[in-house]
This record gives C-alpha cells, sequence and structure tokens, in this order.
C-alpha cells in the first residue's frame, strides 16, 4: 500500500470518486469498501492485513499464482529494455516470437496471430475479420450470424450483440445487430460422471437454420464446452464436434470463445483439442499473462489472413487495431506464462482430479446442494432449501449472502442468485482445495441451517 495512504482515507475516497464494473454502487458504499493491497500464490490481504484464499483466479485470469517469480523475472528483464511501441508497420522480440509460439502450440491450421488488449476487442476483432473476409471473397450477402442461447462475449456492441445476457445487456439491445439464436444443450457433470446431457434440439435448430440461411451467414460464435458467465453451464461432449462439422459443411465459420476455457482451465491448453475441433477463429484472453496484465488474441486459419492480401490500392487492409496492442510488457509476460503453462499441464489435470473426489466428497448428497456441475478447474454448486421442488427467490441472493459469510472466513468466491462458483487458480495446491471445499461446505451448512427454515416459515 501507498505509504501516504491509509485505510480509511481510502473507503473514503472510494466510495467519493470510483464507479466498479458490474457493481451496484449505492450498496457497495454502504457496506464500506474492502481494500486488497498484497498477493502471493493463491492468496490475498487487505488493507487490515487479513488472508483470502483467490477463489475467482482474480476474475478467471490467475494460472501460477498471484507475483509468480517466472513471470515477474521475465516482466522486470523487459523493463530495463523496452516499455512500449508502435506495433503497426513494425515489430518487437516479443511479439514475433509470442505469434510463432502460438502457431507452434494452437490447433493444426490457426496460423495468424493478432493482438488486442481485452477479450472482448479479441471477440470484435474476430466478428470484423469475418465479415470482411466474406466481402474480399465475394460473397457480400454473408452478413448475418449465430450465436448461442445464453452466450457470453464481452461488454463492447459487437460482443454484446452476438452474446445473450438479458440480465446485463437487455437495456442495450436495441442498438444489437440481428444475430441468429439457437437453444444451448443442457448437461450436467461431476466428478466425471455425466448425469444429463442433451444437444438435440440444439443441434435441430442449428441444421434447420443452415439449410434455409447458410447463403447468407459468415459465422457462428460460442464458448466450447462450458458457458462461463451464463453460471458454468455444461455442454455435452460432442456438440462442439457436431456444430463444427455443420458449419464447415455449410461454409460458416466457427469463431470459439475461449477466453473463459482456454489456457489449461480444462486440462488442456485449448478447449477446442478435447474435441479435435480447429475453429475458423479462436480467442484468447483471461489467462493470458497469468493474471498479471491485460491482453487478447485472435488467432485465425491462414486463408483467412491471406485473404486481406493485396497491393495498397486495393484498399484490403485490416483496419482496426489498438495502442497498447502487441505492448513489450505484457508480450513479454505472455510469451513466459504460455512456455511455463505447456510445463505444468500433467500437472493441472493432477490437480483437476483432486478437485473433481474433493468436490464430490463434500457436495455429494449436500442438504442444500441442488445441482453440481463440474469440469476442469471449473465448479458451480446450485443451492436450494433442501425440499423436493423448492427453490430459494433468486431476488433473495443466497448465493451473494453466503459470499459474504466466506469472507468472513478468508475465502473469497463469487456467488449469483442461486449459484456458488470455484474458479480457483490452476496452481491450487490439494490442501487448498480441502481448504476452499471444506470452509465453503460448513458456512454454507451454519448460515442455511438458521436461513432456510425461516424462509419457508415466511413463504408458506
Ligand atoms: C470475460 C469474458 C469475455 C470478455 O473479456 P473482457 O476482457 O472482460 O472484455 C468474453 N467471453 C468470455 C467467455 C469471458 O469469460
Amino acid at each position: 500500500m501507498p505509504e501516504d495512504a491509509n485505510d480509511e482515507q481510502l473507503n473514503r475516497l472510494d466510495a467519493l470518486y470510483s464507479w466498479h464494473p458490474f457493481t451496484q454502487m449505492q450498496e457497495y458504499t454502504q457496506k464500506g469498501s474492502f481494500h486488497i493491497c498484497k498477493a502471493q500464490g493463491c492468496w490475498l490481504w487487505d488493507t487490515h492485513g487479513n488472508r483470502y484464499l483467490d477463489g475467482t483466479a482474480s476474475n478467471w485470469s490467475n494460472i501460477h499464482g498471484h507475483l509468480d517469480p517466472d513471470l515477474k523475472q521475465a516482466l522486470i528483464k523487459q523493463l530495463e529494455e523496452l516499455d512500449q511501441t508502435s506495433y503497426k508497420d513494425q515489430s518487437h522480440p516479443n511479439a514475433t516470437l509470442l505469434c510463432a509460439e502460438f502457431a507452434k502450440i494452437a490447433p493444426e491450421g490457426l496460423t495468424r496471430t493478432f493482438f488486442t488488449d481485452n477479450g472482448s476487442c479479441a471477440i470484435e476483432t474476430a466478428i470484423k475479420q469475418s465479415f470482411r473476409y466474406w466481402q474480399l471473397m465475394g460473397h457480400p450477402e454473408k452478413t448475418q450470424c449465430i450465436g448461442l442461447a445464453n452466450g457470453y462475449h464481452g461488454d463492447t456492441f459487437g460482443a454484446m450483440s452476438v452474446g445473450n445476457s438479458e440480465g446485463f445487456h437487455g437495456p442495450f439491445s436495441q442498438w444489437f445487430f440481428p444475430v441468429h439464436r439457437i437453444p444451448a444443450p443442457t448437461c450436467q457433470e461431476y466428478a466425471g460422471h455425466t448425469y444429463h446431457a442433451d444437444d438435440k434440439e440444439s443441434l435441430q435448430a442449428l441444421e434447420k437454420l443452415l439449410q434455409s440461411r447458410a447463403r447468407n451467414i459468415a459465422f457462428l460464435i460460442m464458448e466450447p464446452l462450458i458457458q462461463g458467465p451464463a453460471g458454468m453451464k455444461l455442454m455435452p461432449y460432442g456438440f462442439l464436434k457436431a456444430v463444427s462439422n455443420l458449419c464447415k459443411h455449410y461454409n460458416v465459420h466457427v469463431i470459439l470463445d475461449e477466453i473463459f476455457v482456454g489456457l489449461g482451465r480444462l486440462g488442456t491448453l485449448f478447449a477446442c483439442i478435447q474435441e479435435n475441433v480447429t475453429p475458423d477463429f479462436l480467442c484468447l484472453s483471461k489467462g493470458l499473462t497469468g493474471g498479471f496484465m491485460p491482453f487478447g488474441v485472435t488467432l485465425c486459419q491462414e486463408a483467412i489472413y491471406q485473404a486481406f492480401l493485396g497491393s495498397f490500392k486495393e484498399g484490403k487492409t485490416f483496419y482496426h487495431g489498438h495502442t497498447f496492442a502487441a505492448n513489450p510488457l505484457i508480450t513479454a509476460v505472455c510469451l513466459k506464462n504460455i512456455q511455463k503453462l505447456q510445463q505444468q499441464i500433467p500437472r493441472i489435470q493432477e490437480t483437476i482430479s483432486y478437485f473433481q473426489k474433493a468436490i464430490a466428497a463434500s457436495f455429494n448428497n449436500h442438504p442444500y446442494i441442488k445441482e453440481i456441475r463440474q469440469r476442469g478447474l471449473v465448479c458451480a454448486l446450485e443451492l436450494y432449501p433442501g425440499t423436493p421442488e423448492s427453490n430459494f427467490p433468486q431476488e433473495e441472493r443466497i448465493a451473494h449472502h453466503i459470499t459474504l459469510k466466506l469472507r468472513e472466513q478468508g475465502i473469497l468466491i463469487r456467488g449469483v442468485g442461486n449459484d456458488l462458483f470455484f474458479i480457483p487458480p490452476l496452481c491450487i495446491s490439494k490442501h487448498e482445495i480441502n481448504h476452499l471445499v471444506s470452509t465453503t461446505a460448513s458456512t454454507i451448512e451454519n448460515y442455511l441451517d438458521k436461513y432456510a427454515p425461516c424462509l419457508t416459515a415466511t413463504t408458506h
């Protein structure tokens, strides 16, 4: 913490001058703020010296732990050499080496890398490249696109348009471009066991749409394997492959949003390789620098890149970019992170198998858990009052209240509606998993033992 700042002053200034994302500021300023000022590994400290387990991987971004010494070293080294430079019409070593690294590790065929500085912008890039590709290839009629129900791809206008998050984006929908929407498949799975899986309706809708409209459709966009922001909604294995095959058959691009599921979260470098799928575009962001810095990457197939080549006069240049795209400091950290991640994959797979056993041991047949959805280092716990056919009203924000109790116990996780989420840093230890899971289980019990009977009493 800066030496001239004290806690009381920070809380006052935060309430007076800040505006936090996805936060009801009236509620936030009333409850008093909470400043994190230090981190190490999977742990965060507040300005009072209290320690918290980072159960959200700091917005799903952390891989090797906070202030990982190797990433820190890469950043410090780069700080001796070059801070920022343009990437228009010139390059610098980290950016070039990073592109080569992606070409080496990405699913076969994804040879080209375009840099941005956040997830939404990685999505915008793919959308614009796809639309423009079809114009350049003599198919200006391909102006439409397909998204999935409950999809989330970011908060900029293009990303909001292709997404489908009524709660977040509804008020802005009159300014969205039109998108065909197919239903999302449903799936329940945890500890490697599938309890329910259904993608029939979704695939039928897609096939019907493609049969009648493919001629006018540029791309389909989806999050493979898990729709994260929608509440960790799993997709049956095989769905991605089927979608990819249909799109290929009907000459429609596939844009995969791996901003959440990519880079080890599901135990593989890329989620799509689990179904042996190579998309036309693959978007990455959250874990790219292991949680150090903002970054976004859009990978695409060589043929897409080739379509933009020509003499200057032909006007095929991709006029799109951001000031800090390919920043030397960020790319230095990303390069080190990606190299380190490749070595960590076997360890992450071991962590996943431990995680799923720990989840099953604590929450299988738990009196207040209606459904567990878990895959990789991702888990959602859906809470209910414990009697069949009963539910907590969403507006009670049960999960949110439990996260506040958990914070007092030194655990930071997010809860939305009736769902609690574990999204730990990929380096989490067995001991830390035990702590996360057992503290959450006991906190749920303590809170709901008191709360659930009151609620049942008042609603009947
Ligand atoms: C976070 C996220 C985004 C948006 O990334 P930002 O960097 O927050 O703009 C897009 N898609 C998915 C699946 C995400 O989880």
